[in-house]
């Protein structure tokens, strides 16, 4: 359920914790990282079996181990709104820790009943918003049936009314699909009709392995058009985002377990790995190298990029 803390691009070092099991979403992006959802549904429920005082237990032993968490961050292998619970484990962290609780969501529940209510507890909301209308929903993020586009923006505008954090919104573009200039002033118009509450907007792209062979990176250039069709608050996230850093010590095997914990969840470039864990490259193409002979990891090519990954079959 916790992993990390690891380095991300948007959150600095950011205590993970996965409040479903692998991959319970509302989506089947094109473009995860995760793969194919296997659960795509629209359930509201427990999904972990965890003692709410056993949560806290592991939750303050994780803070007094990592005294450099930037975020205490709700992500991982699925929708995390998926979870009935999710406000009782953003209450414990608030009632235990001061550190910023983010939310990171698809979008596709907010326009349920609920689920604003049960997410308002957290400091930061990042929402997915990676189509202008129903159709590229479908087309991108090949939804459950219940979601649908109008649904999704009046959960956003609800959001942005009962909300009084931070929200962020992310738009994946994808080269031939959402990347067009048409696109682009439609998600502008969607945005100022949100109005100032959006206080950022995030471009991002699918720079790690993903799951439709198809997806391709748009063209920096036309990143660029984009970014200025939206205006002020929109940031490109690149390969090397703006991160903060604090070195620690830690021994070999412990590094080993982090870099496997981190394979885990996703599949990451040897450049990502080093980043996200604060270590020297040489050292961790060393452990990968090391990982891989003992066939504990694999790899596969996208983009001319190596990504690696534990395959669930492989022993720990
Ligand atoms: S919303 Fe996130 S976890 Fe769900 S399918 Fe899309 S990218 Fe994957």
């Amino acid at each position: 359920m916790f992993y990390g803390p690891v380095l991300s691009r948007r959150f600095g070092y950011s205590l993970g914790i996965d409040l479903v099991p692998f991959k319970v979403c509302v989506y089947d992006c094109v473009y995860c990282q995760l793969g194919k959802t296997t659960n795509k549904t629209v359930e509201r429920k427990k999904y972990v079996d965890i003692d709410f005082k056993d949560f806290e237990t592991e939750l303050i032993k994780r803070i007094n181990d990592s005294p450099y968490i930037d975020y205490i961050t709700f992500s991982g292998s699925g929708e995390p709104t998926l979870n009935s619970d999710i406000s009782k484990f953003i209450d414990i962290i608030k009632k235990n820790s001061d550190i910023p609780v983010a939310v990171l969501t698809s979008g596709g529940t907010l326009g349920f009943d609920g689920v604003v209510d049960d997410i308002k507890g957290a400091d930061l909301i990042k929402v997915s918003l990676d189509a202008p209308d129903n159709r590229l929903l479908k087309k991108i993020n090949r939804p459950c049936r219940e979601v649908n586009f109008n649904k999704n923006i009046s959960g956003l505008k609800k959001l942005l009314d009962d909300f009084s954090g931070d929200i962020w919104l992310e738009i994946m573009i994808l080269e031939g699909i959402n990347d067009d200039l048409d696109s682009a002033y439609r998600f502008k118009h969607i945005i100022n009709d949100l109005g100032e509450g959006i206080k950022k907007v995030h471009l991002n792209t699918a720079v790690r392995y993903s799951g439709e062979s198809y997806i391709r990176l748009p063209d920096r250039e036309r990143l660029k058009e984009i970014k200025g069709i939206l205006g002020g608050r929109t940031y490109i996230i690149g390969r090397k985002g703006k991160i903060s850093y604090k070195e620690s010590k830690r021994e070999l095997s412990k590094i080993e377990e982090e870099i496997i914990e981190l394979l885990k969840r996703r599949p990451v470039s040897i450049n990502d790995i080093a980043s996200s864990l604060s270590l020297n490259l040489n050292e961790v193409i060393k452990i990968i190298d090391k990982l891989l002979g003992k066939g504990e990891i694999k790899y596969s090519i996208n983009e001319n990029m190596k990504y690696y990954f534990k395959p669930k079959e492989l022993k720990a």
